[in-house]
Parts: structure tokens; sequence; C-alpha cells
């Protein structure tokens, strides 16, 4: 073997297999996805790098039980799946986009619970949200820039051409953190939902 080389990363067999521990149908194709995106995805097919980043993003909701979530996005991630089997350039593609619309049309009752209830295996929780705390806040925009899924909402004022209060939508809040590490006053908490806990320690 050539020195120079460095293998790393899993093969897209391991990522599934454990994938496969987990109850939750959702839990299994996020998981995938996260490990896949992390591990192999090497960017040179559209299906696969675009597919793999959407579909992830639609689990990190149905686990997150997201304001808005609905039926069509159950239909996008099978889509998504079978458009990764269809033009996917490699087999590790092709492989995760079978598995992802396998999952959904086997589960696809149990996914949608995700929906309407909660997750059936209490493996995906919605516990917290991400609250901006508007006195603290020095109004940098240092959340705005770094969030990608445009959850923050800033609101100018066209008089003196200045941003004069920011929030998050919590409809597109990922719950990534990426703007509670980066901000420099410490100004985003992390409220617990308890009634969700509540709900979550009943059902024990
Ligand atoms: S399908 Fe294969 S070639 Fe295409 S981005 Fe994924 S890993 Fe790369
Ligand atoms: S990064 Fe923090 S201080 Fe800056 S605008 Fe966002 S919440 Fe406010
Ligand atoms: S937690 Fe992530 S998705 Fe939510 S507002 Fe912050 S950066 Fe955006």
């Amino acid at each position: 073997m050539n020195d120079n080389i460095i293998l790393k990363g899993k093969k897209v067999e391991d990522i599934l297999k454990e994938a496969e521990l987990r109850s939750c149908p959702v839990q299994r194709v996020l998981y995938s996805l996260t490990e896949f995106i992390k591990e192999v995805m090497c960017g040179k097919c559209f299906p696969c790098a675009f597919g793999t980043e959407e579909a992830r993003i639609i689990a990190i909701k149905l686990s997150q039980w997201v304001a808005g979530i609905s039926e069509k996005d159950i239909d996008s991630l099978k889509r998504i799946g079978l458009n990764m089997v269809a033009g996917s350039l490699c087999k590790n593609g092709k492989d995760l986009g079978n598995f992802i619309a396998d999952t959904v049309e086997t589960s696809y009752e149990e996914i949608k619970k995700h929906i309407v209830e909660a997750c059936p295996y209490e493996e995906c929780v919605n516990i917290v949200n991400y609250i901006i705390n508007p006195d603290i806040c020095n109004r940098c925009g240092e959340c705005f820039r770094i969030c990608k899924y445009f959850a923050i909402i800033r609101e100018k004022n066209n008089y003196k051409k200045v941003y004069i209060s920011y929030e998050i939508d919590q409809t597109k809040c990922t719950k990534c953190g990426e703007c509670v590490e980066i901000c420099p006053e410490n100004a985003i908490d992390v409220i617990v939902n308890n009634r969700n806990i509540i709900e979550m320690i009943g059902e024990q």
C-alpha cells in the first residue's frame, strides 16, 4: 500500500448498519445522512451533494417537531432518496438513496406521527428553543451571517439605516447551535421546553 494514501471515513454499509440500531425511522435516516455527509460524500454529483443536505434538514425538522413540517416534507424525503438512486454517480450515493426511500416507504406511518403527535420511540425530542435576548443583543449581526437556515430575522430602521432587532424564526431554526457559539454577547438563550419534558417523563 502507498503510505501517502490516508484511508479515512467509514464504509456506507457500516453507516447503514449503525443506523439500523435506532428504532425510530427518522433517527435512522438522520444518522445515515449525518455520517454519510461527514465520512463519505465527495460532492462530485448534484443528486447526492444537494440531496443529502436537503434531506438532512428535513430529517432534523421531523426529529425536532419544528412547526410547519408536513407530509409534503416526508414525500420530499422519499423523492430525494429516489433521485439519488437514479442520478448519483457512484454506488455510495445510490445505496444511501435506496436506504432513505426504503425507510420512508416501509415506515411512513411512524414517520407521520412526528408531525401529528411526537416520536413514537421517544428518540426524537423537541426540548429546546433558541431565543435572542433583546436586552443583551448588541445587534452586531454575527448570528444572521452564520445561520445557514435563514432562521434569523432582523428588522431595519429605514430612517437610521440600522438593524434594530434580531429574532429567531422557530419554524426555520434547526437548533444547530452555531449562532450560540458565535454570539459575542451570549445573548442567545437555550430555553428548555418543559411541556415536552413533562410529557416524556409522564410516558416512561
Ligand atoms: S454519489 Fe458518489 S460521486 Fe456523487 S457525491 Fe455522492 S459519494 Fe460523491
Ligand atoms: S450575534 Fe448575538 S449580539 Fe450579535 S446580533 Fe446576534 S444575538 Fe445579537
Ligand atoms: S440554532 Fe442554528 S438554525 Fe437556529 S438560529 Fe441559530 S444558527 Fe440558525
